[in-house]
This record gives C-alpha cells, sequence and structure tokens, in this order.
C-alpha cells in the first residue's frame, strides 16, 4: 500500500474558544466540539466557583458525547483593574476632570468614577497615563491624593467617551506592586483544579516568579504537574521572556491588554517575536483576542480578520483564540467555523513556515539528535510520525517541525493526552502501559493506532520513542509498516 497521502484533511492549528453566554446550552457546545474547538477556555474575569464547576462539567459533557478530547483551559482573571458600579455609563470630554476614586463599591457620578483596586493610589503618579475600556478613553494622572478619605487620583481626559461600570484600566506608564494571584484567583484556581482543568492561564505576568507562585499554590492544591499558560500582556513580561518560557507549557499573546500596555504599533512584531520564542523554546503558543472580533455581531468576518488568523498561522502559532465571538456573540458557529477555513487554508499554503531542523527545541541528552532524525525522516519522505511520549515533549517538539504528514502522540498518561489538546497538528492517544521493551511497546501503539481507525494496515509511519517511559528517553527513530 503506498504511504498515506499527506493532503490530509484535518487541521493542525489548534482552535481555542472560550465559552459564555452565547454557547453553553448543549446543543451549541456540541456543535462548536463537532465544528472543531480543540480547547475550551474558561474565563474567570466573568466566572466564580459555581459557574467555574458548571463550565467544566458542561465542557466535559459536551466532549464525552462528541466521543473527542477537548481540553479545558482555566484563565483566572489576575489583578485586572477595572472601574467600579455605575447605574449608567458617565459620559467625559476631552479637557474634562475625572476622580477615580479608590473605593471598590463606589457608584459612579458625573466626573467621579470607583476603581476595583483602591490601593492604586500608592501607584499613580502625575503625568501617568491612565487607559479605560481597552484604551478607547485615555486620561493623564494630575494629581494624587492619598491622605483624602476615601483617597482618590485627579485626572485629565486626553480622549473622552463613554464610561460604564467595570470597564478595565490600563497604566502603561507604571509598574505596579499589585500580587500576580488575587485572592480571587486563589479560591477560582482551587474550584478549576477541583473541577479537572487541564490548563492553568495566568494573566498579567510580569515575572518568572509569578510562575513560580502559581506553581506553589498548585503544588498545594495537589496538582504541581498541571500545565501552565503565562498570558504575555505587560511590557515586563516581555523584558523577562526567556525566563518565563523556561518556567511554562504555553504561553499566550494575550493582544487585548497586549495592545494596550505596550505602543499598539509594536503588537505584530512583539507576536512575531513571541511565537518565535515560544517555538524555539518548545513551549506551545495560543494568539489571542480579536481575531474575528466583528463576528460578535455580524456573520461574516473582515477581510483584516480573515488576514489576521492567516498571518497569526502564517507566524507559527500553535493554537488561535475566539473571545466575545464564541462567548457573548450573536454567531458562535459561525466563528468557530471560519476560523477552521481559515486555518486549513493557511496551513495548505506554500507560505507556512517549516523551520530549520537546527531551530527545534532541545530535548534532553540524545534525545534531541534523534527527535531531529525523525522530523528530518518524515520531511525527506512524508509519512505519518508517530511519537511515543510520557511528558508530551517529544510530541511538541515533532509537532515544531511542522510536519505535512499526521502526528500522533501515544502515552500512557491522561495529564499528557490532555496537554496535547494545544499542540500544532498533534492527535494524542491513549495507550496502555507497556512494560517489556521497546518492541512490545511499539507494537501495542501500533495496534492502538489500527483499533482507533487513525492509520490503516499496511501504512508506513516513522516512529519516535524511548527505551524508558521517562522524559529525556527518547533514543531511537525506526520506520515500520503497520500491521505486517
Ligand atoms: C487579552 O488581554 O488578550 C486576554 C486574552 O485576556 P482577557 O480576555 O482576560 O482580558
Amino acid at each position: 500500500m503506498p504511504p498515506s497521502t499527506c493532503v490530509t484533511p484535518h487541521r493542525s492549528t489548534r482552535i481555542v474558544a472560550t465559552i459564555g453566554p452565547a454557547c453553553r446550552s448543549p446543543e451549541l457546545l456540541d456543535a462548536l466540539i463537532e465544528a472543531g474547538v480543540d480547547v475550551c477556555r474558561v474565563n474567570c474575569s466573568h466566572g466564580d466557583p459555581s459557574s467555574i464547576r458548571a463550565d467544566v462539567d458542561r465542557i466535559r459533557g459536551a466532549a464525552a458525547r462528541a466521543g473527542r478530547r477537548v481540553g479545558v483551559l482555566l484563565d483566572l482573571q489576575g489583578p485586572k483593574i477595572r472601574t467600579g458600579p455605575a447605574r449608567q455609563p458617565i459620559s467625559l470630554a476631552a479637557g474634562e476632570r475625572l476622580d477615580l476614586v479608590m473605593d471598590a463599591e463606589f457608584q459612579a457620578v458625573p466626573g467621579r468614577v470607583g476603581t476595583t483596586w483602591p490601593t492604586l493610589v500608592h501607584d499613580l503618579t502625575p503625568g501617568a497615563r491612565v487607559l479605560f475600556a481597552d484604551g478607547a478613553l485615555e486620561a493623564v494622572v494630575e494629581e494624587v491624593h492619598p491622605a483624602a478619605s476615601p483617597p482618590f487620583a485627579a485626572l485629565r481626559m486626553v480622549y473622552g467617551g463613554s464610561l460604564g461600570a467595570h470597564k478595565g484600566i490600563n497604566l502603561p506608564d507604571l509598574a505596579l506592586s499589585a500580587p500576580c494571584l488575587t485572592s480571587k484567583d486563589l479560591v477560582d484556581l482551587a474550584a478549576g483544579v477541583e473541577a479537572g482543568v487541564d490548563y492553568v492561564a495566568l494573566s498579567f505576568v510580569r515575572r518568572s516568579e509569578d510562575i513560580d507562585q502559581l506553581r506553589d499554590e498548585l503544588e498545594r492544591l495537589g496538582r504541581p504537574d498541571m500545565p501552565v499558560c503565562a498570558k504575555i500582556e505587560k511590557p515586563q513580561a516581555l523584558e523577562g521572556l526567556p525566563a518565563i518560557l523556561e518556567r511554562v507549557e504555553a504561553v499566550m499573546v494575550a493582544r487585548g491588554d497586549l495592545g494596550v500596555e505596550i505602543e499598539i504599533e509594536q503588537v505584530p512584531m512583539v507576536q512575531k517575536r513571541i511565537i518565535a520564542a515560544a517555538n524555539r523554546a518548545g513551549v506551545m503558543v495560543i494568539t489571542a483576542t480579536q481575531m474575528l472580533e466583528s463576528m460578535i455581531h455580524a456573520p461574516r468576518p473582515t477581510r483584516a480578520e480573515a488576514t489576521d488568523v492567516a498571518n497569526a498561522i502564517l507566524d507559527g502559532t500553535d493554537a488561535v483564540m475566539l473571545s466575545g465571538e464564541t462567548a457573548a456573540g450573536r454567531w458562535p458557529l459561525l466563528a468557530v467555523q471560519a476560523m477552521d477555513r481559515l486555518a486549513r487554508a493557511a496551513e495548505a499554503s506554500i507560505y507556512l513556515p517549516r523551520p530549520p531542523l537546527a531551530d527545534l527545541p532541545s530535548v534532553p541528552g540524545v534525545g534531541t539528535t534523534v527527535a531531529r532524525a525523525a522530523c528530518f525522516a518524515v520531511r525527506e519522505q512524508p509519512r505519518p510520525l508517530v511519537v511515543f511520549t510520557w511528558s508530551g515533549f517529544s510530541a511538541i517538539v515533532a509537532s515544531k517541525s511542522r510536519p505535512s504528514c499526521r502526528l500522533f502522540a501515544l502515552t500512557p498518561i491522561e495529564a499528557t493526552a490532555d496537554k496535547l489538546t494545544l499542540a500544532w497538528g498533534v492527535t494524542p492517544l491513549v495507550v496502555p502501559e507497556v512494560r517489556g521493551g521497546t518492541s512490545l511497546m511499539i507494537a501495542a501503539g501500533e495496534q492502538a493506532l489500527l483499533k482507533a481507525g487513525l492509520l490503516q494496515p499496511g501504512e508506513e509511519v516513522v516512529i519516535l520513542a524511548g527505551r524508558t517511559h521517562t522524559r529525556g528517553s527518547t533514543n531511537m527513530m525506526t520506520v515500520e509498516r503497520l500491521g505486517v
């Protein structure tokens, strides 16, 4: 039988969909998963422990009905600063004064608005910019009154507009003293871990120590192995990117906050930089926010959005994310379907980069050489690549080479298979642990692939495996014909 065709009908770029009121019904969630959602994001900014538990149950139910492995990503809110309550939006003109009142309960009145982060008064300095509602409104600090009751800062509006309750506040000129994990995050994290999420994303990461702090909490909760995704949305995180990449399984180019924390014109290059650095480090990468924003209201994306999705894939992202489009939009299913078609078209194009094998991340020891050899083999002779993996890292390395044929990751560990739901092109399959030698393990893996209908008897595959099921044991590559 000839080697399996490489014009595969499958999509390799992963789709992350944010769960929200627009897609919580079982019918719609089933349809989104059927349409190709690989990972569901539970956004803690709009949730609490009971909604987190309910969302995880919903996603697990829909994945079970579809018979598909779907990852669940818990996205912690982090120290997001917001405006306080407002019975109705207040109108602000350029040049007008606005007092930012350091009281989370303060009801907005004309010229005065509260903030959920009252200690902010100690961070604000005259001249610093204050951006509201993702940068739609801009003000500068004129005076700070920490001794007033309640304390407040007097701002002068530069760009006015309508300012409502719970709108995001960004301070691009200041390094905030806020802790990375808030008390809300700790409560949400415990609920998410208990509900069995597969990933935890940390917002507003500034330095690698923030990741260490999350790891300590995960250890305390009995999940030290939980994959962590660092959301890159602060200039400080860009400075500390190499150290952050050493400590995480995934990063997110969180363009929503990033686009107001750094100059907007830098976002396209920063996106490329983060993706390239993550790919070299063997870290999975999600590109997020406003990818198909207009589909919140319209059934078709704009040309610019279609181009943005394709360009993120051509930049080398593993996954693309939908936020308001699926969580609160009018057309969640059409948004996933559009994302799916855009990804397939970008992947099939001649512009998809296939990095030099020397740029692939390193597997400990001899593993690097053998993993590169396997990637080289499927480049020269396109065939499915079957990776036996314990931690998932060898499969991620293979994925980063962007093979044109299918890539299967066989592992006895459920958590590894769940983690790989985010990896470009990887189909994870849980197989029983086989002791007694590599040949037995490979034979059992081949049987599992045939039984699952993922490959056909007679197909030739390239296999990447190790002697023992431990990270760093990858030491062999072979070519086998299945079932003969
Ligand atoms: C972002 O800022 O792009 C992001 C994904 O985070 P959030 O949606 O939590 O603001």
